[in-house]
């Protein structure tokens, strides 16, 4: 089943691998990675945050689901030029209610390939450009925490310990693997380089009806 995992998942500390295979499968798991996004009320969503060493992420800066046109794919980025610093305040889905301010390149260039296969390129500022870094960190098992200076780490250390506590007690529960099996999991993706067909329930393969907003 898919779903976003929190820290101290080892998923969140891999150096994800390329991808390799942009098949069926992995359409539908960009598609369910994005009602998972939608559900957790975030505006981006990286591989590594649903447990897949693999490199790509989504993104749609107004976490709406009723406008899928802002969708965006990113599959093996790379940024390729950076410009200038900008500071501000960052949450992670795999962070519950933990905040804190990360310093930025204001302006990125990206280069990455989409759904399509079609290499796409560009400068980008602004919200877009902080939420790619962000991304593209998780891909290299970086965390906003790791960004945190020692104030910001010292003000949310607690946070971070009763987030830990919560995932640690999850994996007594059965609801996730111990470490050692997650570790064997990623490596066998991570070398398959595509989505495996497990990876995706019966769940997963019947997206729920988005619920109207407001309703
Ligand atoms: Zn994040």
């Amino acid at each position: 089943m898919l779903r976003i995992v929190t820290f101290p998942h080892p998923a969140l500390r891999y150096k994800s691998q390329p991808l390799r295979r942009i098949d069926d499968e992995f359409r539908l798991t960009v598609r369910r990675m994005f009602e998972l996004m939608y559900e957790a009320k975030g505006i981006g969503l990286a591989a590594n945050q649903v447990a897949l060493p693999l490199r790509f992420f989504i993104l749609n800066l107004t976490a709406d689901p009723e406008q899928p046109e802002q969708e965006q794919v990113f599959i093996n980025p790379e940024i390729l030029k950076r410009e200038s610093v900008v500071e501000e305040e960052e949450g992670c889905l795999s962070l519950p209610a933990l905040y804190g301010k990360v310093r930025r390149s204001k302006k990125i260039r990206v280069r990455a390939f989409d759904l399509h296969g079609r290499q796409v390129e560009a400068d980008v500022d602004g919200l877009l450009s902080r939420a790619i870094q962000h991304e593209n960190d998780h891909l290299d098992g970086t965390l906003i925490t790791d960004r945190f200076d020692a104030p910001v780490r010292a003000a949310t250390s607690a946070k971070l310990r009763e987030i830990e506590v919560a995932f640690r007690k999850s994996q007594t529960e059965g609801i996730f693997d111990d470490d050692t099996a997650i570790q064997a999991r990623l490596a066998a993706l991570a070398q398959h380089g595509g989505i495996l067909p497990d990876v995706l329930s019966e769940a997963d393969r019947q997206p729920s009806t988005p619920t109207p907003q407001n309703a």
